[in-house]
C-alpha cells in the first residue's frame, strides 16, 4: 500500500516537500477485518488549520470513499462502499467491530447510503461532511427566516455554495464573496446568488452598502479576519453569525489581532456562535437525506473539482488553500 506522511511542520503555505510518499506491506486480512481500496480522497481546509505537529512522520489525516476488496466480516462484502477517516492511504485494513475512538472529531466509518444513482464521491462533499456543515451549521445557528439577508464567504467553495443555496431555499436574499471574477459570475448565473463580489478587488464595506442597504441578518463565516469585522459592523438587530471557519488565518503562525466589533455585537444584540459539524453526528444521515432530496428536486446544485491520481493529493491540498477549486476538492485514486 501507498501512503502520504507529513514530513515536516508547515511553514506558512503548505508545500509539496512537506509531504512524503511511502510504501508499506499490509498483513493478511484476519477474521473480523476488511480490506479497503480507496476510490476518492477528500482534501479539506482543516488539514491546515489543525495543529498537526503530532503527525510529523505519521500518515496524513482525511476522509475517503473506499471499496471493500476482501472481507472477513459478516456485515461487509466485496464491492461495498465505505466512507471513513482512513487518511491519505491507498489501502486500509479496517477492523469493523473496533469501538469508535474517544476522538469525537471524527465520524465512525459507515457504508455508503443509497445515493439514488449520484456519484459516490459526493459522500466527501455535498452528501457528507461539508454538506452537513452547511445544512446544520447554517440552519441550526443562523435560523434564517424568509426575506432576511444572508452573507456567506468562501462562497464558491464546497460549504459556501451550499449555504447560499439553502438560504435561497429558505426564501432569503444571499450575498457571496469569493476570490475570482469567474467564481463571482458563476455564483450569480449558475448558483442563484442575488449578489456576489470578488473580495480581492472590491471594497467589502461598499459592496455591502450596495447589495444589503437594509443590513445583514445572517452571516455564515468561513473566512474570519478583517472581512468578518466589516460584515459584522453591517449587521441588524438580533443578527446571527455562524462561525464555521477562519481560512484567512490558517497559514499564519502569528494570528492577527482582532478588530473590535464588540460595540456592534452589544448594540445590535447579535448572537455569534462557533461550531464543529460533529455536534450533529447523531443526525448525520438526516442531513444527507435532505440534501439528496434537494438535489433530486433541482433545488440544490453541486460542483466538484477533481484531481486525478494518488500522487497528486498534496498538490490538490495546496491548490485548495490557494482557491483553485470551485465546489468540493476531490482526488480520484
Ligand atoms: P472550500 O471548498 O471553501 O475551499 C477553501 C476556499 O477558501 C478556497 O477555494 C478559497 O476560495 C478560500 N480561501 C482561501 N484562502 C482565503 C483567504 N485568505 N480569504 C478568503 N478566502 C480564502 O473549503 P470548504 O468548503 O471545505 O471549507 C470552507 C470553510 O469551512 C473553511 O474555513 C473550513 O475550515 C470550514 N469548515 C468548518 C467545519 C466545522 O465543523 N466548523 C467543517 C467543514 C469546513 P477563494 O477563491 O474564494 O479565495
Amino acid at each position: 500500500t501507498k501512503k502520504w506522511i507529513l514530513a515536516k511542520k508547515f511553514d506558512g503555505k503548505p508545500k509539496n516537500d512537506d509531504f512524503k510518499l511511502v510504501e508499506e506491506e499490509l498483513p493478511p486480512v484476519k477474521d473480523g477485518e476488511v480490506l479497503l481500496e480507496a476510490l476518492y480522497f477528500s482534501v479539506d481546509p482543516y488539514m491546515r488549520g489543525h495543529d498537526l505537529s503530532g503527525l510529523i512522520g505519521h500518515q496524513m489525516i482525511g476522509s475517503q470513499v473506499a471499496k471493500v476488496s476482501e472481507s472477513k466480516h459478516k456485515d461487509y462484502k466485496s464491492g461495498d462502499l465505505v466512507v471513513g477517516y482512513f487518511g491519505w492511504r491507498s489501502h486500509t485494513i479496517y477492523q469493523a467491530d473496533k469501538p469508535a475512538g474517544t476522538d469525537d472529531t471524527k465520524i465512525k466509518p459507515y457504508k455508503l447510503p443509497d445515493f439514488h444513482g449520484l456519484s459516490p464521491s459526493l459522500a466527501l462533499g455535498v452528501l457528507g461532511m461539508p454538506g452537513n456543515t452547511s445544512y446544520f451549521g447554517f440552519l441550526e445557528l443562523c435560523k434564517p427566516k424568509a426575506g432576511e439577508t444572508v452573507v456567506v464567504n468562501a462562497a464558491a467553495g464546497a460549504v459556501g455554495m451550499h449555504v447560499g443555496q439553502i438560504a435561497k431555499i429558505k426564501g432569503c436574499r444571499v450575498i457571496g464573496f469569493a476570490g475570482s471574477d469567474d467564481k463571482v459570475e458563476w455564483l450569480k448565473k449558475e448558483i442563484g446568488f442575488d449578489a456576489a463580489y470578488n473580495y480581492k478587488t472590491v471594497d467589502i464595506d461598499k459592496a455591502l452598502a450596495e447589495s444589503a442597504p437594509n443590513g445583514v441578518d445572517c452571516y455564515f463565516d468561513n473566512v474570519g479576519g478583517e472581512m468578518s469585522s466589516t460584515v459584522i459592523r453591517r449587521m441588524n438587530l438580533f443578527g446571527r453569525v455562524s462561525v464555521c471557519g477562519s481560512i484567512s488565518t490558517y497559514n499564519d503562525d502569528v494570528k492577527p489581532k482582532a478588530t473590535l466589533v464588540q460595540e456592534k455585537v452589544i448594540g445590535n444584540q447579535l448572537k455569534i456562535e462557533g461550531f464543529m459539524v460533529y455536534r450533529w453526528q447523531d443526525r448525520w444521515q438526516e442531513g444527507i437525506k435532505q440534501n439528496i432530496q434537494w438535489i433530486k428536486e433541482g433545488k440544490l446544485k453541486y460542483q466538484e473539482t477533481i484531481t486525478n491520481g494518488f500522487e497528486n493529493i498534496p498538490q490538490a491540498f495546496i491548490d485548495l488553500l490557494d482557491g483553485k477549486n470551485i465546489g468540493k476538492a476531490i482526488i480520484k485514486a
